[in-house]
């Protein structure tokens, strides 16, 4: 195995049975050429830590929506792809990011004809990828589609001991476990790009995958955190539209660990909206406090809210949310003492016309502010704010 991959090498028992039948595409690409540069890429990602640069803002972008892999038997399909990328890179040439974050519904999977979806996840993931700008994801309701959960394991007490059926062979345990397989190949895939910050995540979240914080530390001490970033699966596509009542205990936890004092900001990513993006929608235009450009739909909100937010509205460090999942928004309202924010429909895949375009967020350290806007395709600049 490359020297790029151990931070996975702890899985690798379970995803050889898992994944035996992706691996074999995905072994034999890396060049030693870059193997000083993939070591500290190694070491970055297996501390879930990524350091500013001194004397500059933490530049992140968001791409959401991006779609890849649509109607990939007509013309128009691919041609949605390529334009994607002409945005993606539209954007990076602008904005010089640190940081890339894809917001789910990277692909259309249940639109993808080929066996391995991750062919479309590459393409979609390599305006960073190729540049070695770090990134990560999350998953939303297109990446994935499969077995039918009910919603109420998504409460508590859960999801109920998987039950395996007699049988007289011996087997390791994983061949009956159901939990979200097409979202862990994606994302075994995915964690093998070696400038890719994402997990699977705790397996007694699983299917919700996507679910890992990442550290933004200071330029003088890479100990030193300057803000937290949270990566949420909300779900979709193979289970309910929901982050679980195990996922908001799993970031409270996590929260009180690192973060116990609330001292350090905290930033979260997701793909649908929680119920309470309702709340604070705009009736019609967009008015202060509200900052935005497009009101264009309503809000497309997860099923049920199974207390993630009352968690977040109450941690004071907890700044702001990012979601994707309505095209026709790009709004940031205030609730309570938080941000609910929009991205911004990046891909030309996905439904309607909006022009495309990316939100960036910019941390500042000293003293320490967010700044949030949107990079349109054709360059311009839009929507700016100053979270408070
Ligand atoms: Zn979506």
């Amino acid at each position: 195995m490359g020297t790029c991959r151990s931070q996975w090498k702890m899985f690798l028992p379970m995803l050889l049975i898992l994944f035996s039948t992706v691996g074999s595409s995905t072994r034999h690409h890396h060049s030693s050429s870059s193997a000083t540069r993939c070591r500290l890429a190694e070491e970055a990602v297996s501390r879930r830590e990524i350091q500013m640069r001194e004397g500059a803002p933490f530049k992140v972008v968001m791409f959401a929506d991006l779609h890849f892999g649509e109607n990939a038997w007509t013309d128009w399909g691919p041609l949605q792809d390529v334009n994607s990328i002409k945005v993606m890179n539209t954007v990076i040439y602008h904005e010089t990011p640190d940081f890339v974050v894809y917001l789910g519904d990277v692909i259309t999977g249940n639109n993808i004809m080929v066996g391995n979806a991750s062919l479309y996840w590459d393409q979609a993931t390599s305006a960073a990828r190729e540049r070695g700008i770090p990134w990560a994801s999350v998953f939303g309701n297109h990446d994935d589609a499969q077995f039918e959960w009910p919603l109420e394991w998504f409460s508590l007490p859960g999801i109920p001991q998987i039950q395996c059926p007699p049988t007289t062979t011996s087997y390791s345990g994983e061949e009956c476990n159901f939990k979200g397989i097409g979202r862990l190949e994606l994302m075994k895939n995915e964690m093998e790009k070696n400038a890719s910050f994402s997990s699977h995540g705790p397996r007694n979240l699983w299917p919700s995958v996507s679910n890992y914080v990442l550290q933004v530390s200071s330029p003088g001490d890479l100990h030193s955190p300057v803000a937290f970033l949270y990566f949420l699966d909300s779900g979709g596509g193979s289970y309910p539209e929901v982050v679980s009542s195990q996922q908001a205990e799993w970031f409270l936890q996590k929260a009180e660990e690192i973060n116990s004092d609330s001292r350090v900001p905290e930033i979260i990513f997701w793909h649908i909206p929680s119920t309470a993006y309702k709340v604070v929608a705009p009736k019609s235009s967009i008015q202060k406090p509200c900052v935005g450009s497009i009101n264009k739909e309503s809000v497309a909100s997860q099923e049920a809210e199974m207390g993630i937010m009352d968690l977040l509205a109450n941690r004071t460090s907890v700044k702001a949310v990012f979601v994707g999942h309505n095209h026709g928004l790009d709004w940031c309202c205030p609730y309570k003492k938080l941000w609910l924010c929009y991205a911004r429909h990046t891909g030309y895949g996905g439904y309607g016309d909006w022009p495309r375009g990316s939100r960036v967020l910019e941390i500042n350290q000293k003293p320490f502010s967010l700044r949030s806007w949107i990079r349109m395709e054709d360059g311009i600049v839009h929507s700016e704010i100053v979270f408070s």
